[in-house]
Protein backbone atom coordinates (compact mmCIF):
# COMPACT_ATOMS: atom_id res chain seq x y z
CA UNK A 1 0.00 0.00 0.00
CA UNK A 2 1.41 3.40 -0.82
CA UNK A 3 2.17 5.54 2.14
CA UNK A 4 0.04 8.52 3.33
CA UNK A 5 1.82 11.49 1.88
CA UNK A 6 3.17 13.57 4.86
CA UNK A 7 5.64 16.22 4.44
CA UNK A 8 8.23 17.84 6.90
CA UNK A 9 9.64 20.98 7.35
CA UNK A 10 12.73 20.26 9.80
CA UNK A 11 14.58 23.50 10.10
CA UNK A 12 16.72 24.21 12.98
CA UNK A 13 16.41 27.25 15.35
CA UNK A 14 20.11 28.36 14.54
CA UNK A 15 18.64 31.98 13.10
CA UNK A 16 16.31 33.42 10.95
CA UNK A 17 14.53 31.21 8.07
CA UNK A 18 15.83 33.06 5.16
CA UNK A 19 13.71 32.77 1.37
CA UNK A 20 16.06 29.22 0.71
CA UNK A 21 14.39 27.81 3.77
CA UNK A 22 11.24 29.14 2.87
CA UNK A 23 11.33 27.86 -0.83
CA UNK A 24 11.84 24.25 0.90
CA UNK A 25 8.96 25.21 2.90
CA UNK A 26 6.64 26.02 0.08
CA UNK A 27 7.72 23.50 -1.85
CA UNK A 28 7.02 20.41 1.04
CA UNK A 29 3.57 22.14 1.44
CA UNK A 30 2.52 22.50 -1.77
CA UNK A 31 3.24 18.33 -2.74
CA UNK A 32 1.49 17.61 0.52
CA UNK A 33 -1.34 19.66 -0.60
CA UNK A 34 -1.47 18.62 -4.20
CA UNK A 35 -2.13 15.24 -2.54
CA UNK A 36 -4.14 15.58 0.35
CA UNK A 37 -1.20 14.91 2.69
CA UNK A 38 0.07 16.69 5.97
CA UNK A 39 2.29 18.90 6.49
CA UNK A 40 4.37 18.66 9.57
CA UNK A 41 6.83 21.23 11.33
CA UNK A 42 9.50 19.77 13.14
CA UNK A 43 12.47 21.45 15.15
CA UNK A 44 15.83 20.32 15.19
CA UNK A 45 17.13 21.64 18.09
CA UNK A 46 20.02 19.05 19.18
CA UNK A 47 22.59 21.23 18.39
CA UNK A 48 22.20 23.39 21.41
CA UNK A 49 25.39 25.37 21.12
CA UNK A 50 23.78 26.75 17.88
CA UNK A 51 20.31 27.73 19.36
CA UNK A 52 19.49 30.87 18.91
CA UNK A 53 16.74 32.78 21.49
CA UNK A 54 13.81 33.69 19.02
CA UNK A 55 14.49 31.31 15.93
CA UNK A 56 11.70 28.94 16.38
CA UNK A 57 9.29 31.91 16.91
CA UNK A 58 10.45 33.71 13.69
CA UNK A 59 9.89 30.54 12.10
CA UNK A 60 6.18 29.87 13.10
CA UNK A 61 5.69 33.24 12.08
CA UNK A 62 7.31 33.91 8.79
CA UNK A 63 5.74 30.14 7.52
CA UNK A 64 2.19 32.09 8.70
CA UNK A 65 2.80 35.17 6.73
CA UNK A 66 3.52 33.74 3.92
CA UNK A 67 0.61 30.98 4.45
CA UNK A 68 2.70 28.08 4.22
CA UNK A 69 1.02 26.81 7.48
CA UNK A 70 1.52 22.95 8.54
CA UNK A 71 -1.40 21.26 10.00
CA UNK A 72 0.32 19.62 12.19
CA UNK A 73 3.85 20.87 14.89
CA UNK A 74 5.44 22.95 16.98
CA UNK A 75 3.13 26.49 17.26
CA UNK A 76 0.44 25.01 14.56
CA UNK A 77 -1.27 22.35 16.90
CA UNK A 78 -0.14 18.71 18.43
CA UNK A 79 -1.42 16.07 15.86
CA UNK A 80 -0.72 11.74 16.63
CA UNK A 81 3.20 12.59 16.59
CA UNK A 82 3.95 15.04 19.24
CA UNK A 83 6.25 16.16 20.88
CA UNK A 84 7.59 18.18 17.24
CA UNK A 85 10.77 19.58 18.93
CA UNK A 86 14.22 17.06 19.05
CA UNK A 87 14.94 18.21 22.68
CA UNK A 88 11.62 16.61 23.41
CA UNK A 89 11.61 14.05 21.71
CA UNK A 90 15.16 12.69 23.63
CA UNK A 91 13.53 12.16 26.56
CA UNK A 92 11.11 9.18 24.68
CA UNK A 93 14.01 7.23 23.90
CA UNK A 94 13.52 6.71 20.59
CA UNK A 95 17.56 7.49 19.44
CA UNK A 96 19.03 5.68 21.83
CA UNK A 97 16.71 2.82 21.28
CA UNK A 98 18.07 3.36 17.54
CA UNK A 99 21.32 3.82 18.12
CA UNK A 100 21.45 0.81 20.04
CA UNK A 101 20.10 -1.36 17.29
CA UNK A 102 22.98 -0.31 15.34
CA UNK A 103 25.56 -0.82 17.63
CA UNK A 104 24.17 -4.30 18.60
CA UNK A 105 23.92 -5.49 14.99
CA UNK A 106 27.66 -4.24 14.27
CA UNK A 107 27.15 -0.90 12.44
CA UNK A 108 27.72 1.23 15.04
CA UNK A 109 30.35 1.40 17.32
CA UNK A 110 31.43 3.74 20.51
CA UNK A 111 34.34 5.80 20.21
CA UNK A 112 36.61 7.65 22.79
CA UNK A 113 38.53 10.09 21.39
CA UNK A 114 38.94 13.59 22.48
CA UNK A 115 39.00 16.50 20.31
CA UNK A 116 42.90 16.84 21.23
CA UNK A 117 43.07 13.12 19.79
CA UNK A 118 40.69 13.90 16.35
CA UNK A 119 42.61 17.41 16.05
CA UNK A 120 46.23 15.28 15.88
CA UNK A 121 44.41 12.64 13.38
CA UNK A 122 43.63 15.42 11.27
CA UNK A 123 47.08 16.96 11.65
CA UNK A 124 48.84 13.93 10.62
CA UNK A 125 46.53 13.04 7.61
CA UNK A 126 47.18 16.58 6.22
CA UNK A 127 50.91 16.14 6.61
CA UNK A 128 50.51 12.83 4.64
CA UNK A 129 48.45 15.18 1.92
CA UNK A 130 45.39 13.41 2.42
CA UNK A 131 43.07 15.74 0.97
CA UNK A 132 40.10 15.02 2.69
CA UNK A 133 40.91 13.76 6.16
CA UNK A 134 38.04 12.06 7.92
CA UNK A 135 37.33 9.19 10.89
CA UNK A 136 36.67 6.38 8.46
CA UNK A 137 37.33 2.77 7.53
CA UNK A 138 41.40 3.06 7.32
CA UNK A 139 42.05 5.80 10.10
CA UNK A 140 39.55 4.42 12.92
CA UNK A 141 42.43 1.78 12.89
CA UNK A 142 44.45 4.04 15.18
CA UNK A 143 41.82 6.03 16.85
CA UNK A 144 40.69 5.18 20.34
CA UNK A 145 37.19 3.26 19.67
CA UNK A 146 35.39 -0.12 20.43
CA UNK A 147 36.54 -1.76 17.39
CA UNK A 148 40.28 -1.15 17.98
CA UNK A 149 40.57 -1.26 22.28
CA UNK A 150 40.08 -4.77 23.81
CA UNK A 151 36.61 -5.71 25.15
CA UNK A 152 37.38 -5.26 29.02
CA UNK A 153 39.04 -1.91 28.63
CA UNK A 154 35.73 -1.13 26.83
CA UNK A 155 33.81 -1.44 29.74
CA UNK A 156 36.17 -0.27 32.26
CA UNK A 157 35.73 3.03 30.05
CA UNK A 158 32.07 2.81 29.96
CA UNK A 159 31.83 1.87 34.00
CA UNK A 160 34.02 5.28 34.60
CA UNK A 161 31.77 7.65 32.68
CA UNK A 162 34.08 8.18 30.39
CA UNK A 163 33.12 10.74 27.63
CA UNK A 164 32.39 8.79 24.48
CA UNK A 165 30.12 9.25 20.76
CA UNK A 166 28.44 6.75 19.18
CA UNK A 167 29.92 6.26 15.05
CA UNK A 168 28.06 4.25 12.03
CA UNK A 169 30.76 1.79 10.94
CA UNK A 170 30.78 2.79 6.85
CA UNK A 171 32.17 -0.47 4.75
CA UNK A 172 35.49 0.36 2.85
CA UNK A 173 34.96 0.58 -1.42
CA UNK A 174 30.80 -0.09 -1.30
CA UNK A 175 29.00 1.48 -4.26
CA UNK A 176 25.93 3.16 -2.42
CA UNK A 177 23.27 4.02 -4.40
CA UNK A 178 20.01 5.78 -4.03
CA UNK A 179 17.06 7.71 -5.73
CA UNK A 180 16.45 11.35 -5.26
CA UNK A 181 13.17 12.43 -7.33
CA UNK A 182 15.09 15.62 -8.87
CA UNK A 183 18.39 14.43 -9.48
CA UNK A 184 17.51 10.40 -10.48
CA UNK A 185 19.78 7.63 -9.44
CA UNK A 186 23.10 8.89 -7.32
CA UNK A 187 25.82 6.63 -7.05
CA UNK A 188 28.57 7.32 -4.28
CA UNK A 189 31.74 5.10 -3.11
CA UNK A 190 31.20 4.09 0.79
CA UNK A 191 35.65 5.60 0.43
CA UNK A 192 33.81 8.91 0.64
CA UNK A 193 31.81 8.80 3.09
CA UNK A 194 32.89 9.05 7.21
CA UNK A 195 31.88 7.09 10.18
CA UNK A 196 29.22 10.05 11.48
CA UNK A 197 28.40 10.41 14.55
CA UNK A 198 24.92 8.95 15.77
CA UNK A 199 25.33 10.24 19.30
CA UNK A 200 27.27 12.62 20.87
CA UNK A 201 28.92 12.54 24.37
CA UNK A 202 26.20 14.81 25.68
CA UNK A 203 23.47 11.82 24.40
CA UNK A 204 22.10 13.94 22.12
CA UNK A 205 21.40 12.55 18.99
CA UNK A 206 23.10 14.41 16.10
CA UNK A 207 20.88 15.31 12.99
CA UNK A 208 21.81 12.15 11.15
CA UNK A 209 20.31 10.37 13.21
CA UNK A 210 17.76 12.22 14.53
CA UNK A 211 16.55 13.07 11.90
CA UNK A 212 15.90 9.29 10.21
CA UNK A 213 14.32 7.93 13.20
CA UNK A 214 11.55 11.13 13.35
CA UNK A 215 10.88 10.63 9.88
CA UNK A 216 10.47 7.05 10.45
CA UNK A 217 8.46 7.62 13.96
CA UNK A 218 6.42 10.38 12.08
CA UNK A 219 5.67 7.97 8.93
CA UNK A 220 7.12 11.12 6.84
CA UNK A 221 6.77 9.82 3.23
CA UNK A 222 8.94 12.47 0.89
CA UNK A 223 11.75 14.41 2.46
CA UNK A 224 12.44 17.53 0.87
CA UNK A 225 16.11 19.32 2.03
CA UNK A 226 18.46 21.93 0.11
CA UNK A 227 21.07 20.69 -1.99
CA UNK A 228 23.94 21.29 0.55
CA UNK A 229 22.37 18.17 1.94
CA UNK A 230 23.24 15.67 -0.52
CA UNK A 231 26.52 14.87 0.07
CA UNK A 232 24.78 13.12 3.83
CA UNK A 233 22.77 11.74 1.79
CA UNK A 234 24.88 8.00 1.75
CA UNK A 235 25.32 8.12 5.37
CA UNK A 236 21.70 8.14 5.58
CA UNK A 237 21.15 5.66 3.43
CA UNK A 238 23.53 3.08 5.04
CA UNK A 239 21.80 4.22 8.11
CA UNK A 240 17.96 2.85 6.98
CA UNK A 241 19.63 -0.06 5.62
CA UNK A 242 21.67 -1.36 8.74
CA UNK A 243 18.47 -0.62 10.39
CA UNK A 244 16.27 -3.20 7.78
CA UNK A 245 13.92 0.37 6.93
CA UNK A 246 15.19 1.04 3.65
CA UNK A 247 12.14 0.10 2.29
CA UNK A 248 10.00 2.53 4.52
CA UNK A 249 12.23 5.49 4.04
CA UNK A 250 11.15 8.24 3.11
CA UNK A 251 11.51 9.49 -1.13
CA UNK A 252 14.11 11.79 -0.81
CA UNK A 253 14.51 15.55 -3.09
CA UNK A 254 17.81 17.85 -3.04
CA UNK A 255 16.14 21.26 -3.60
CA UNK A 256 18.69 23.46 -6.02
CA UNK A 257 20.78 26.22 -4.66
CA UNK A 258 19.23 29.83 -5.49
CA UNK A 259 21.78 31.42 -7.08
CA UNK A 260 23.52 35.63 -6.73
CA UNK A 261 21.51 37.04 -9.26
CA UNK A 262 24.67 36.61 -11.23
CA UNK A 263 24.69 33.47 -10.92
CA UNK A 264 28.21 33.09 -9.56
CA UNK A 265 27.17 31.09 -5.76
CA UNK A 266 24.79 31.12 -3.57
CA UNK A 267 22.46 33.35 -2.68
CA UNK A 268 23.79 34.77 0.78
CA UNK A 269 21.67 36.50 3.59
CA UNK A 270 24.01 39.10 3.31
CA UNK A 271 22.68 39.65 -0.34
CA UNK A 272 23.64 43.24 -1.79
CA UNK A 273 20.93 43.29 -5.01
CA UNK A 274 18.66 45.90 -2.69
CA UNK A 275 15.99 43.04 -1.93
CA UNK A 276 15.34 41.39 1.16
CA UNK A 277 16.59 37.72 1.61
CA UNK A 278 14.59 36.97 4.77
CA UNK A 279 10.61 37.13 4.96
CA UNK A 280 9.76 39.01 7.60
CA UNK A 281 11.78 41.12 9.18
CA UNK A 282 14.69 39.34 11.91
CA UNK A 283 16.83 40.54 14.24
CA UNK A 284 19.34 38.07 16.02
CA UNK A 285 19.81 38.59 19.17
CA UNK A 286 23.10 36.60 19.10
CA UNK A 287 25.35 39.20 16.32
CA UNK A 288 22.88 41.92 16.82
CA UNK A 289 22.45 41.78 12.91
CA UNK A 290 19.10 43.27 11.65
CA UNK A 291 17.45 41.88 8.58
CA UNK A 292 14.37 43.74 6.55
CA UNK A 293 11.57 41.76 5.52
CA UNK A 294 9.66 41.31 2.59
CA UNK A 295 6.61 41.59 4.27
CA UNK A 296 7.66 45.16 5.70
CA UNK A 297 9.07 46.19 2.17
CA UNK A 298 5.84 45.92 0.95
CA UNK A 299 5.47 42.99 -0.57
CA UNK A 300 2.27 40.27 -0.58
CA UNK A 301 2.64 37.26 0.95
CA UNK A 302 0.97 35.89 -2.45
CA UNK A 303 3.51 37.62 -4.25
CA UNK A 304 6.56 36.22 -2.36
CA UNK A 305 5.48 32.94 -2.77
CA UNK A 306 4.67 32.76 -6.25
CA UNK A 307 8.36 34.08 -7.17
CA UNK A 308 9.82 31.80 -5.09
CA UNK A 309 7.57 28.70 -6.45
CA UNK A 310 9.49 29.42 -9.48
CA UNK A 311 12.66 29.83 -8.28
CA UNK A 312 13.64 26.64 -9.43
CA UNK A 313 10.45 25.31 -10.78
CA UNK A 314 8.04 26.15 -13.61
CA UNK A 315 4.24 24.50 -14.72
CA UNK A 316 5.34 23.47 -18.07
CA UNK A 317 4.46 26.66 -19.79
CA UNK A 318 4.87 29.95 -19.47
CA UNK A 319 2.36 30.83 -16.44
CA UNK A 320 4.16 32.92 -14.03
CA UNK A 321 0.95 34.97 -12.31
CA UNK A 322 -0.17 31.64 -9.81
CA UNK A 323 -2.12 31.66 -6.78
CA UNK A 324 -1.54 29.53 -4.33
CA UNK A 325 -4.14 27.44 -5.04
CA UNK A 326 -2.67 27.25 -8.60
CA UNK A 327 0.50 26.47 -7.67
CA UNK A 328 -0.78 23.70 -5.57
CA UNK A 329 -2.53 22.29 -8.69
CA UNK A 330 0.39 22.17 -10.79
CA UNK A 331 3.40 21.03 -8.25
CA UNK A 332 5.62 18.29 -8.87
CA UNK A 333 8.83 17.70 -8.33
CA UNK A 334 9.85 16.05 -11.73
CA UNK A 335 9.41 20.06 -12.72
CA UNK A 336 12.06 21.08 -10.27
CA UNK A 337 15.51 21.49 -11.95
CA UNK A 338 18.39 19.99 -11.04
CA UNK A 339 20.54 22.73 -11.68
CA UNK A 340 20.83 26.37 -9.43
CA UNK A 341 18.16 29.25 -10.24
CA UNK A 342 19.13 32.64 -10.21
CA UNK A 343 17.61 35.15 -8.04
CA UNK A 344 16.61 37.80 -10.10
CA UNK A 345 15.60 40.90 -8.19
CA UNK A 346 13.80 42.72 -10.84
CA UNK A 347 11.57 40.08 -11.26
CA UNK A 348 10.58 39.88 -8.08
CA UNK A 349 9.33 43.57 -8.26
CA UNK A 350 7.67 42.58 -11.02
CA UNK A 351 5.85 40.24 -9.21
CA UNK A 352 4.67 42.38 -6.51
CA UNK A 353 3.63 45.18 -8.86
CA UNK A 354 1.40 42.18 -10.53
CA UNK A 355 -0.32 41.42 -7.41
CA UNK A 356 -0.40 45.03 -6.90
CA UNK A 357 -2.59 45.65 -9.98
CA UNK A 358 -5.07 43.05 -8.99
CA UNK A 359 -5.85 44.27 -6.05
CA UNK A 360 -9.06 46.68 -5.44
CA UNK A 361 -7.74 50.20 -4.46
CA UNK A 362 -10.18 49.43 -1.23
CA UNK A 363 -7.79 46.69 -0.32
CA UNK A 364 -4.91 48.68 -1.55
CA UNK A 365 -6.13 51.93 1.15
CA UNK A 366 -6.33 49.33 3.74
CA UNK A 367 -2.54 48.81 3.68
CA UNK A 368 -1.59 52.03 2.75
CA UNK A 369 -3.79 54.03 5.43
CA UNK A 370 -1.54 52.64 8.21
CA UNK A 371 1.67 54.09 6.38
CA UNK A 372 0.31 57.33 5.61
CA UNK A 373 -0.84 58.05 9.54
CA UNK A 374 2.82 56.61 10.34
CA UNK A 375 3.93 60.04 8.32
CA UNK A 376 1.28 61.58 10.31
CA UNK A 377 -1.02 61.75 7.93
CA UNK A 378 -5.06 61.33 8.66
CA UNK A 379 -7.72 61.52 5.92
CA UNK A 380 -10.83 60.06 5.54
CA UNK A 381 -10.74 56.06 3.59
CA UNK A 382 -12.59 57.58 0.31
CA UNK A 383 -9.55 59.94 0.12
CA UNK A 384 -6.95 57.34 0.28
CA UNK A 385 -8.57 55.34 -2.15
CA UNK A 386 -8.86 57.36 -4.87
CA UNK A 387 -5.62 58.66 -3.73
CA UNK A 388 -4.52 54.88 -4.42
CA UNK A 389 -6.26 54.55 -7.70
CA UNK A 390 -4.32 57.68 -9.02
CA UNK A 391 -1.03 56.40 -7.81
CA UNK A 392 -1.18 52.46 -8.48
CA UNK A 393 -0.04 52.30 -12.12
CA UNK A 394 3.84 53.35 -11.40
CA UNK A 395 4.31 51.63 -8.01
CA UNK A 396 5.72 48.19 -7.20
CA UNK A 397 4.81 48.41 -3.46
CA UNK A 398 2.76 50.32 -1.34
CA UNK A 399 5.13 51.20 0.24
CA UNK A 400 6.34 53.65 -2.66
CA UNK A 401 2.33 55.30 -2.83
CA UNK A 402 3.34 58.09 -0.49
CA UNK A 403 6.44 58.86 -2.26
CA UNK A 404 4.76 58.92 -5.66
CA UNK A 405 2.08 61.14 -4.52
CA UNK A 406 3.18 63.16 -1.49
CA UNK A 407 1.84 65.99 -2.92
CA UNK A 408 -1.72 65.44 -2.21
CA UNK A 409 -0.87 65.72 1.26
CA UNK A 410 2.09 68.70 1.20
CA UNK A 411 1.27 71.75 -0.21
CA UNK A 412 4.56 72.40 -2.57
CA UNK A 413 6.97 75.23 -1.91
CA UNK A 414 8.94 74.66 -4.44
CA UNK A 415 7.96 74.84 -8.01
CA UNK A 416 10.22 72.88 -10.75
CA UNK A 417 12.61 75.01 -12.56
CA UNK A 418 12.91 73.10 -15.58
CA UNK A 419 8.79 73.99 -16.66
CA UNK A 420 8.88 77.38 -14.96
CA UNK A 421 11.96 78.30 -17.50
CA UNK A 422 10.41 77.15 -20.25
CA UNK A 423 6.38 78.04 -19.70
CA UNK A 424 6.24 80.71 -17.69
CA UNK A 425 5.67 84.24 -19.19
CA UNK A 426 4.61 88.14 -18.59
CA UNK A 427 1.17 86.55 -19.15
CA UNK A 428 1.24 84.02 -17.07
CA UNK A 429 0.08 85.70 -13.93
CA UNK A 430 -2.70 86.91 -15.81
CA UNK A 431 -4.01 84.15 -17.50
CA UNK A 432 -3.91 81.42 -14.00
CA UNK A 433 -5.46 84.42 -12.00
CA UNK A 434 -8.31 84.00 -13.86
CA UNK A 435 -8.36 80.61 -14.06
CA UNK A 436 -7.80 80.86 -10.47
CA UNK A 437 -11.06 83.18 -10.39
CA UNK A 438 -13.19 80.61 -12.80
CA UNK A 439 -12.46 77.86 -10.85
CA UNK A 440 -13.51 79.61 -7.42
CA UNK A 441 -17.12 79.96 -9.21
CA UNK A 442 -17.30 76.87 -10.02
CA UNK A 443 -20.38 75.20 -8.07
CA UNK A 444 -20.05 71.54 -8.46
CA UNK A 445 -16.01 70.28 -8.00
CA UNK A 446 -15.59 66.90 -9.91
CA UNK A 447 -13.15 65.64 -12.46
CA UNK A 448 -15.36 66.43 -15.38
CA UNK A 449 -16.70 69.91 -14.21
CA UNK A 450 -13.15 70.85 -14.02
CA UNK A 451 -12.39 69.61 -17.48
CA UNK A 452 -15.24 71.40 -18.89
CA UNK A 453 -14.81 74.59 -16.76
CA UNK A 454 -10.97 74.65 -18.78
CA UNK A 455 -12.20 73.90 -22.17
CA UNK A 456 -15.24 76.90 -21.91
CA UNK A 457 -12.21 79.12 -20.03
CA UNK A 458 -9.32 78.57 -23.57
CA UNK A 459 -11.23 81.02 -25.82
CA UNK A 460 -11.23 84.06 -23.52
CA UNK A 461 -7.78 83.26 -21.68
CA UNK A 462 -6.14 81.06 -24.77
CA UNK A 463 -3.96 77.90 -24.14
CA UNK A 464 -4.16 76.77 -20.96
CA UNK A 465 -0.85 74.82 -20.15
CA UNK A 466 -1.72 71.60 -17.99
CA UNK A 467 1.74 71.18 -17.17
CA UNK A 468 1.79 74.94 -15.68
CA UNK A 469 -1.41 74.32 -13.61
CA UNK A 470 0.19 71.08 -12.66
CA UNK A 471 3.51 72.68 -11.23
CA UNK A 472 1.64 75.32 -9.85
CA UNK A 473 -0.86 72.84 -8.06
CA UNK A 474 1.70 70.13 -7.14
CA UNK A 475 5.27 71.92 -7.53
CA UNK A 476 6.35 68.60 -9.41
CA UNK A 477 6.12 68.12 -13.62
CA UNK A 478 4.16 64.71 -13.72
CA UNK A 479 2.21 62.91 -11.54
CA UNK A 480 -1.62 61.23 -11.47
CA UNK A 481 -4.01 62.57 -14.63
CA UNK A 482 -4.51 66.32 -13.60
CA UNK A 483 -8.14 67.08 -13.34
CA UNK A 484 -8.52 64.10 -11.44
CA UNK A 485 -6.05 65.30 -9.00
CA UNK A 486 -7.41 68.52 -8.55
CA UNK A 487 -10.79 67.23 -7.87
CA UNK A 488 -8.98 64.72 -5.42
CA UNK A 489 -7.32 68.12 -3.89
CA UNK A 490 -10.35 69.71 -3.81
CA UNK A 491 -11.92 73.06 -4.19
CA UNK A 492 -10.65 75.23 -1.33
CA UNK A 493 -7.06 73.33 -1.16
CA UNK A 494 -6.25 73.93 -5.20
CA UNK A 495 -7.11 78.09 -4.62
CA UNK A 496 -5.18 78.41 -1.61
CA UNK A 497 -2.32 76.47 -3.65
CA UNK A 498 -2.97 78.54 -6.95
CA UNK A 499 -3.09 81.71 -4.73
CA UNK A 500 0.37 80.85 -2.96
CA UNK A 501 2.12 79.84 -6.46
CA UNK A 502 0.91 83.26 -7.88
CA UNK A 503 1.90 85.20 -5.14
CA UNK A 504 5.50 83.50 -5.21
CA UNK A 505 5.99 84.02 -8.94
CA UNK A 506 5.98 87.27 -10.14
N1 LIG B 1 17.60 20.49 10.26
C1 LIG B 1 18.01 20.47 8.90
C2 LIG B 1 18.22 21.90 8.45
O1 LIG B 1 18.27 22.77 9.25
C3 LIG B 1 16.97 19.79 8.07
C4 LIG B 1 17.47 19.02 6.90
C5 LIG B 1 16.39 18.05 6.47
O2 LIG B 1 15.33 18.53 6.07
O3 LIG B 1 16.58 16.85 6.56
O4 LIG B 1 18.33 22.23 7.30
Amino acid sequence: MEKKVRLRFAPSPTGGLHMGGVRTALFSYLFAKKHGGDFVLRIEDTDQTRYVNGAEEYIINALKWCGIEPNEGVGFGDGPYAPYRQSERKDLGIYKKYSDQLIASGHAYVAFDTSEELDEMRKRLEAAKVVAPQYNAITRQNMRNSLTLPEDEVKKLMDEGAPYVVRLKVPRNEEIRFHDIIRGWVTVNSSQVDDKVLLKSDGMPTYHLAHIVDDIEMKISHAVRGEEWLPSAPSHILIYRYLGLENDMPKLAHLPLILKPDGNGKLSKRDKSGLPMFPINWHDERTGESYIGYKESGFTADAFINMLALLGWNPGDNREIMSKEELIANFSFERVNKSGAKFDPEKTKWFNQQYLRMQTDEQLAASVTPLLEGKGITKDRAFVQEFCRLVKEKAHFVTEFYDLGSYFFIAPTQYDEKVLAKKWNENSKATYTKLSEKLNSLESWSTTSIHDLFAAAEPELGKIDMQLVRVLTTGVAGGAQLFDMLALLGKEEVLTRLKNALTTLS
